[in-house]
């Protein structure tokens, strides 16, 4: 089985494998009689051949699993691709739904707070809304007089009032009266509205409003700001605030009316 072999003419080494000893087998069963003798060998053969069977069988399965897994990722692919549509569509539906109902019922909502302007009264202990509530901080909630757990406050039907609930704010500064003129004890600023609002022609009813720009004048004080900070300070102290961040030089209506419309306009609301 090994070949002889010269040096020179083949430079690579011979194989050193024996021969499979079932050929090595087979050559031997056809020049002897032998087969007297190869009982277990047989036996061993046929069981090979049985387990080949199997394996070839088993082969078989995995392909068609496998095929069949494909098959299967694919569909789970499609299905995943088509749901995501569907509920892209589906949202597209709902806010066009969404939108016709908000127009007809004179509903606003935004994620976003809708800003808008109001006038509250001005005495030296604050500021006081429409129905002679004193807002305590810039920020107001609304509350109804037929108030009812768990309604949404403000309500859209009017019959709760009047006035109906809600705070009030406008959408335009004329609608204050006076553009940018600011009488004496009053006080005129933007609000942000949240929760729920319903809108009216002219304005709107919200469920919170808080002040985010103010224009205040009391005595020979003026004081214009949209600071937070100062806003904070002239609902907690009116006369102090007026000292530490008011002035005397008092504003053109237009300059007023400027500064307003621009603290309106800095968050619009996509209404
Ligand atoms: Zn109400």
């Amino acid at each position: 089985m090994f070949e002889s072999y010269d040096a020179e003419a083949m430079p690579t080494p011979p194989s050193l494998e024996p021969m499979d000893p079932w050929r090595r087998l087979a050559t031997y069963r056809d020049r002897y009689e032998i087969d007297d003798r190869l009982e277990p060998v047989l036996r061993l053969e046929q069981s090979i051949r049985r387990r080949e069977y199997r394996l070839g069988a088993a082969k078989r399965r995995v392909a068609e699993l496998e095929k069949m897994l494909a098959e299967c990722r694919h569909e789970a692919q499609v299905l995943t691709r088509e749901i995501t549509e569907s509920r892209r569509l589906g949202a597209l539906l709902v806010d066009e739904i969404i939108e016709k109902v908000r127009v007809e019922m004179g509903e606003a909502w935004s994620p976003r707070p809708i800003r808008a302007f109001r006038a509250w009264s001005v005495r030296l202990d604050g500021f006081y809304g429409a129905t002679d509530s004193r807002w305590e901080t810039p920020t107001m909630e609304a509350t109804c007089l037929r108030n009812v757990p768990l309604e949404d406050i403000p309500h859209r039907q009017t019959g709760c009032g009047p006035p109906a609930c809600g705070v009030y704010a406008t959408k335009s500064l004329e609608f204050l009266g006076g553009g940018g003129k600011v009488d004496r004890h009053v006080a005129m600023g933007v609000v942000a509205m949240t929760g729920k609002v319903i809108e009216h022609e002219h304005g709107y009813r919200g469920a919170r409003a808080t002040a985010v720009a103010m224009v205040v004048r009391l005595g020979g004080q003026w004081l214009l700001s949209d600071a937070p900070k100062v806003i904070g300070a002239m609902f907690e102290d009116l006369p102090r605030a007026m000292v530490e961040h008011g002035s005397k030089d008092a504003p053109t209506e237009i300059e007023i009316a400027d500064f307003l419309n621009r603290a309106k306009k800095e968050e619009e609301a996509w209404i």
